[in-house]
């Protein structure tokens, strides 16, 4: 039995709720997280995905991930093709490689994943011999065009819409033995959300934007759809392998809403997951009875757990039925007093805020919709109920920020700190506060696509400024990301095809960007730092939300007027236009 064969078999030993199937005759897919076990094991995502394939009678899948330092090194030293984690087959044994695809700095983990299964990374050079290499995943329904050349085949949608009508087309496909080429024609017309880039022209103008986008054959889409799962029903999305080696330690994950109606102007899941939909609190709780028992940790994922309406019933439920509970993160302006003493009573002991900013004029820029005054009001709530740490999370390089907007993170972050010793007197001790620092990316599909990432310069100078101001504070950590990095999540996030060339030499030159910018013909700022014009054809547009541009360019326009616009109120609002098309 090889190292990494024994190493595969303790990993499954120590997890609870593994898949076992029998092989024979069902279409098999690797599905892979392009990062290490810990890390993917820890998306509810990929377990939701995983959980839905092999539901399917005539599907077997098996999970494959980035393998970690030493098990690379094995791999590498003895020229073995990666496995998969469950039977432990080489990837080119599938039919399917599915990749699952949450972050664009994992991208360059593709192509390592694919090299070590020895399949050729570039669509056009693999043959009738190689398996179909498919992608989902929220990044490639912003924009997958930056992986186009390696991918054959994008799922853009919501997993439990897309993966069952994509199945039925390309079971029947397999039966018929129809040829690759073929079988993406077919996929790409008949199963709404898959895009084929292979079956795209695109041109350039001079200037180097796009000039056309155009499918190559008439009787595929020239607008794909981002399919939606709505109404937002069961069963629960939930992970069904429990290990002890992820983040969420042996933690049941239940998503309990998707999509926001805050419409915050940088992000982009509450955009790209419009509309936002709630799971309805009978057939939560209903679901949670089957889960729940003593000792049960369940992980309630949501963009915001205060927002979910019936937060204090469930989480009173998981705790009177001896169970535990951790919550991701919270909104200032929607705590409340319930639900600050349920997470009391669980095991978690560290609340997560996200103010972003510390002005309200950048606050109403990016509309967060909440207030300073709300902010310091929730760490009063928060400290007066129980002991906890914080964690803080902000953004700097954000579009309209002066130094001004930047020394207030400063203040805000003290003046928390100053409530929450004030109001824990008498207690032996005074929560940590953790600040997260965090360089803000330009996404597709939001109001702030048009803008221009801050340089990395003038990102590090903040950076310092911020270091220089909360220095010497007693309890306050402060952690930044790296400037650098940001610039090649903006470049990967914001790109085009001939992004894929960069990808494609920096895994030629070992993860070396600096010298893959150098030889590369097309200068990267011209995707990170080029303020585009609203009415440039950008390389997402391809991709239909059912989001008016209309109604980006206007949230563009409100925010440097420093304006906000309403919540969704998916009943009775038509602005963005996602409603109307789905009711
Ligand atoms: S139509 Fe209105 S409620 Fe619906 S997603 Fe758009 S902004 Fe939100």
């Amino acid at each position: 039995m090889s190292k990494i064969t024994t190493l595969y078999r303790r990993r499954l030993s120590k997890e609870r709720g593994t898949v076992k199937k029998d092989w024979g005759g069902k279409i098999s897919v690797a599905l892979i997280y392009p990062n290490y076990y810990q890390v993917g094991m820890s998306n509810l995502g990929f377990q939701v995905v995983h959980g839905i394939l092999n539901d399917n009678p005539a599907i077997i899948s098996e999970r494959v991930f980035l393998p970690e330092e030493e098990e690379l090194s094995i791999y590498r030293k003895t020229g073995q093709l990666l496995l998969s984690l469950e039977s432990q087959r080489p990837l080119p044994t599938f039919d399917l490689l599915a990749f699952s695809l949450s972050f664009e700095n994992d991208y360059p983990n593709i192509l390592t994943i694919l090299d070590l299964g020895r399949i050729p990374l570039m669509g056009r050079e693999r043959g009738e011999d190689y398996p179909l290499i498919i992608a989902g995943g929220i990044t490639t329904f912003m924009n997958p065009e930056p992986l186009a050349n390696f991918i054959d085949c994008f799922l853009l949608g919501e997993g439990e819409v897309i993966l069952k009508e994509f199945f039925q087309i390309y079971l029947d496909l397999r039966l018929s033995a129809v040829k690759r080429e073929e079988a993406l024609r077919v996929l790409a017309e008949r199963v709404e959300g898959v895009y084929c880039p292979s079956l795209y022209n695109v041109a350039y103008h001079e200037n180097g934007s796009i000039a056309s986008f155009e499918p190559s054959i008439p009787s595929i889409p020239s607008k794909v759809k981002a399919v939606k799962q709505v109404p937002f029903k069961g069963p629960l999305h939930r992970s069904r392998i429990l290990t002890p080696n992820t983040e969420f330690s042996d933690t049941i994950l239940v998503e309990l809403n998707r999509g926001c109606s805050i419409g915050c102007r940088f992000c982009a899941a509450g955009h790209v997951y419009r509309p936002p939909r709630v799971i309805a609190e009978e057939e939560i709780l209903t679901s949670l009875k089957e889960i729940v028992t003593r000792d049960t940790r369940v992980g309630l994922i949501s963009p915001s757990a205060s927002n979910f309406p019936w937060i204090e019933r469930v989480t009173s439920y998981i705790l009177d039925s001896g169970g535990d509970f951790t919550v991701s993160s919270l909104r200032a302006d929607s705590l409340t007093k319930g639900l600050v003493e349920n997470l009391r009573g669980s095991s978690q002991k560290t609340l997560t805020i996200a103010p972003e900013t510390g002005s309200d004029r950048l606050r109403r820029v990016i509309n967060k919709q909440l207030t300073t005054q709300q902010i310091i009001e929730a760490i009063i709530l928060i400290a007066r109920t129980g002991f906890f740490h914080l964690k803080l999370y902000f953004m700097i390089g954000l579009p309209t920020e002066t130094g001004g907007d930047i020394r207030a993170i400063a203040g805000l972050v003290k003046s928390i700190r100053h409530h929450l010793i004030k109001e824990s007197k008498g207690r032996k001790r005074i929560g940590r506060i953790r600040v997260s620092i965090n360089c803000f990316v330009p996404k597709p599909s939001t109001p702030f696509q048009w803008f221009p990432m801050d340089t990395v310069n003038s990102l590090k100078e903040k950076q310092r400024l911020l270091k220089r101001a909360l220095s010497g504070e007693g309890g306050i950590g402060i952690s930044f990301d790296v400037p650098k990095w940001a610039y090649i999540q903006s470049l990967l996030s914001m790109g085009d095809r001939r992004v894929g060339q960069m990808l494609l030499t920096a895994h030629r030159n070992n993860g070396d960007w600096r010298q893959t910018f150098r030889s590369s013909d097309i200068n990267p700022d011209f995707f990170v730092y080029r303020a585009k014009g609203l009415n440039d054809r950008l390389p997402w547009d391809f991709i239909d939300h059912g989001i008016q541009k209309s109604f980006l360019q206007k949230e563009y326009s409100l925010a440097l007027a420093a304006e906000e616009s309403p919540r969704c109120a998916p009943d009775s609002c038509t602005r963005c236009g996602v409603c109307s098309l789905v009711t």
